[in-house]
Parts: structure tokens; sequence; C-alpha cells
């Protein structure tokens, strides 16, 4: 055993134990910097899916749902105008999706990630597929309803709460909205 001054046995040796703390300091730091990166890694994903909506002329929002194992289970754009269906956001098709992919109408397990905060509808979708985590990334004060208007999460209504983390990528998607609804001017 390497650091040990005093031979006393690793539980009860106190350099030991002061290098132990740090090596589990370090670990835990580049533990939450890949946490962070890989969060990072999926909003850009979603983001790539809403740059594909703005081109097909869908108000660009993607989203993307990851499985326990870190696998991509589903991910999908909004296709409103395409499919001429008022239901076509994209956290709903990618749980619908996600749920096809796995045999289920639950989602215990797994993540989404949205560019944008979820409207009333699909808050609600995503409760109802007890999804465990939410990630968004720009806010929106005007149809969202995690953090504006009803707050569907916060309602006595609600049975299922997933945790929820706002506005990372929030900048790149929220520029990506603007420039999309200024063109449209
Ligand atoms: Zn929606």
């Amino acid at each position: 055993m390497t650091g040990c001054t005093f031979g006393i046995g690793q539980g009860y040796c106190a350099s030991r134990r002061t290098k132990s703390f740090a090596d589990e300091l370090a670990q835990l730091t580049e533990a939450w910097r890949q946490v962070v990166r890989r969060t990072r890694n999926y909003m850009d994903v979603a983001i790539e899916m809403a740059k594909t909506a703005a081109s097909l002329g869908e108000v660009p929002v993607g989203a993307v749902i990851v499985a326990a194992d870190g696998r991509i289970a589903a991910r999908a754009h909004n296709r409103v105008r395409t499919l001429k269906d008022p239901t076509a956001h994209a956290e709903m098709l990618a749980i619908r999706e996600a749920c096809r992919a796995s045999s289920s109408e639950r989602l215990v397990e797994h993540s989404i990630y949205v560019t944008l905060e979820p409207c009333a509808m699909c808050a609600s979708a995503i409760s109802q597929a007890r999804l465990k985590r939410l990630y968004f990334a720009a806010h929106d004060p005007k149809s969202g309803a995690v953090e504006h208007g009803p707050r569907v999460f916060a309602h006595s209504q609600c049975h299922f709460r997933p945790e929820v983390y706002g506005g990372i990528g929030e900048r790149e998607a929220a520029a990506i909205l603007r420039a999309f609804f200024v063109a449209r001017r």
C-alpha cells in the first residue's frame, strides 16, 4: 500500500485516508463532468432535430428519449404541419416512438430531452408516460407549462412528477426559434 506512513492498516491510516478523500473528490468531479457532457450531448441531438424541423418549415422543437442504458430510444421534431396533426409536437412523437420500441405504455427509466419547455399537452403526456427525468433547453413564458402557466407537474391532479432540469443549451435552442419566427414575419 502506498501513501501510508504509519503502517497500521489501510482503514486507519491518516495519510491514506486523506489521499483517498482527494481521490474520491477527483472521481466525483470527473463523474459530474461526464454527466454534464452526456446531458449536453443528448440535448445537442435534440437541437439537431429542431434544426431539421426548421428546414421543413415546422416550428423548430426537437426531442430525444434516452433509455436507462444511455441508448437513444427515440428522436423526433415537430411535425404539426407535415402531418396536419395539432398533437404532433416533438415530445408526443418521441414518446409514441419510445413506447412502441419498448413495447410499454410507460417509460419509467427513460429521460426526455426537449429544446423548448413543454406545453400543457406534452407535460401531461410526460407525466402519463412516467418519464423519469425531463431536461429542457429554452424557457417558454408564452406556452410553456412546466415553469410557466399551468405548471402541470405542480398541480394537485398531477400524479407523477419527473425530475426537471431546465436551461440546458438554452441559448442555442432559443436562437433557432428566434431566427425561425423572424424569417416568417
Ligand atoms: Zn407540446
